[in-house]
């Protein structure tokens, strides 16, 4: 009896992380139709970013080549639930078309980890970390404009599904080249005691280990094995 509640709650806080994804991204495109649209010059980077973010960004950005016809933007801004966030920019009226820009949000500091600055990180592991969020931009290609609002919902819904797309990303970043930089990101987040266990408790329920980054394939093979989930 003691859980059927807890459930309940559960269930509920879920639906409103669904619904309020769903408002930020209607409310995200309301407002992208107000503003003129980005510069020609992709990617585009927000006023006064630190030197180093860009630098590690470019480097990461000219192996992932399919993404260059996109207008694109990284954005150092505050992020209150996670370090960096990936997400497509898609107008109202685009909804229905295929139009679309990309936009990378990257915190100053590194979610729960108190002082930490996302521009201190190791070279490596920034550029590992750039390689993810670049890798969720090529799984969002497999999506409609219209799909992307799904998938928003079933990221925020099901851990099942949430899992699978972190692991897709990974994968993406390994199959562009980043296989090491990749395993210095996880490592660098599992192994240094500054960075909160809630977080790297986090990191080890959603995204693919150490020794899966090791072991994931370099191309894509005739079939993909499904991700088997240990929990
Ligand atoms: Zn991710």
């Amino acid at each position: 009896m003691f859980f059927a509640p807890l459930r309940v709650m559960q269930h509920t806080v879920k639906i409103f992380a669904g619904a309020f994804f769903l408002l930020v991204f209607v409310g995200f495109s309301w407002k992208s139709t107000q503003v003129p649209s980005p510069s020609k010059k992709s990617p585009a980077f927000s006023a006064g970013i630190n030197t180093s973010i860009k630098k590690a960004f470019l480097e990461v950005w000219q192996h992932y080549k399919s993404l260059h016809r996109y207008g694109f933007e990284v954005i150092q801004t505050n992020l209150t639930s996670s370090t960096m966030q990936a997400q497509p920019v898609i107008n109202l009226s685009q909804v229905f078309s295929s139009k679309r820009g990309y936009k990378l949000d990257v915190a100053e500091k590194v979610l729960d980890s108190g002082e930490l600055n996302v521009a201190d990180l190791p070279e490596e592991v920034l550029r590992g970390w750039f390689a993810h969020e670049l890798g969720h931009i090529i799984d969002y290609e497999n999506h409609s404009n219209l799909g992307m609002i799904g998938y928003g919902i079933r990221y925020s819904l099901s851990d099942r599904y949430k899992r699978e797309r972190e692991h897709e990303a990974d994968s993406i970043a390994i199959r562009h080249g980043f296989r090491k930089e990749i395993i210095a990101a996880k490592k660098y987040l599992l192994e240094n005691e500054f960075i909160s266990s809630d977080y790297q408790n986090q990191i080890k329920k959603y995204y693919m280990s150490i020794r899966g980054a090791e072991l994931c394939p370099d191309e894509l093979g005739a079939i993909l094995p499904k991700v088997k989930l240990n929990l």
